[in-house]
């Protein structure tokens, strides 16, 4: 059972890069333990949010409150966020067991406790027995697992999926649905994942939200945005022909 919790909430959050606002005031509740995914066109902000919730960016206006606590300060590190991005790169000479304990190194945590949280994390992720292997010797699939493996290892209380399956083939897109599915029920983390594929959206949010040039267009479970579209941009992303 998880003790640490993930409760965040974004209180009109903007962002301008230099005189243009590519976040218009953004406010989103999210529980602790939800599964949440964004949408959207190209360029309507999804990365710039998760950036910004991250620590990577900072906010123009408005709060970023987890658990809270108001984190606008907060250096990334700090925030108790993992962001998974959709290029992962992996030391290529080091073993999948060092690449997945890489950030507890730096940490300097004790041997013996950094081997039962690496073994810990390889087991949930199925990687247990390749963690002697390099990353060249594995499929993209485990190799985006090793990515995410490193990300978990620090048991973060957020975890922000940046477009993580957009480089993979479609058979593996599926298998890895499937497996952060199961990674979010076994770890019950808050989870908020960016993608531009509809069928992501509908079969693994718990809710949906919908942006659009910085605003959200609507917010709900997907069934919800799929028979009751507010407009027909919102029918278009959800996938409903009407
Ligand atoms: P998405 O991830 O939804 O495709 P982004 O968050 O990457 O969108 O970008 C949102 C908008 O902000 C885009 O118009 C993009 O050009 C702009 N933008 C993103 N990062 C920067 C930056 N560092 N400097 C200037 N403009 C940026
Ligand atoms: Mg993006």
């Amino acid at each position: 059972m998880r003790s640490v919790l993930g409760q965040l909430y974004l209180n009109k959050v903007t962002k301008s890069f230099g005189d243009v606002e590519v976040i218009k005031g953004v406010t989103l509740d999210i529980k602790n333990g939800e599964f949440v995914v964004f949408v959207g066109p190209s360029g309507c902000g999804k990365s710039t949010l998760l950036r910004m919730i991250a620590g990577l960016d900072d906010v123009s206006k408005g709060d970023i409150v987890i658990d809270g606590e108001k984190v606008n300060e907060l250096p990334p590190v700090k925030r108790g966020i993992a962001m998974v991005f959709q290029s992962y790169a992996l030391y290529p000479h080091m073993s999948v067991f060092e690449n997945i304990a890489f950030p507890l190194r730096v940490e300097k945590m004790p041997e013996d406790e950094l081997k039962a949280k690496v073994d810990g994390v390889a087991k949930v992720l199925q990687l247990d027995q390749r963690l002697q292997q390099k990353p060249g010797a594995l499929s993209g699939g485990q190799r985006q697992r090793v990515a995410i493996g490193r990300a978990i290892v620090r048991e973060p209380k957020i975890f922000l999926f940046d477009e993580p399956l957009s480089n993979l083939d479609a058979a593996l897109r599926a298998d890895m649905r499937l497996e952060l599915t199961k990674l979010h029920h076994d770890l019950a983390a808050t989870m908020i994942y960016v993608t531009h594929d509809q069928v992501e959206a509908m079969t693994m949010a718990d809710r949906i939200v919908v942006l659009n040039g910085g605003f959200i267009a609507q917010t709900g479970r997907p069934l919800e945005l799929y028979h009751k579209p507010q407009n027909k941009f919102v029918a278009s992303f959800i996938g409903n022909p009407k």
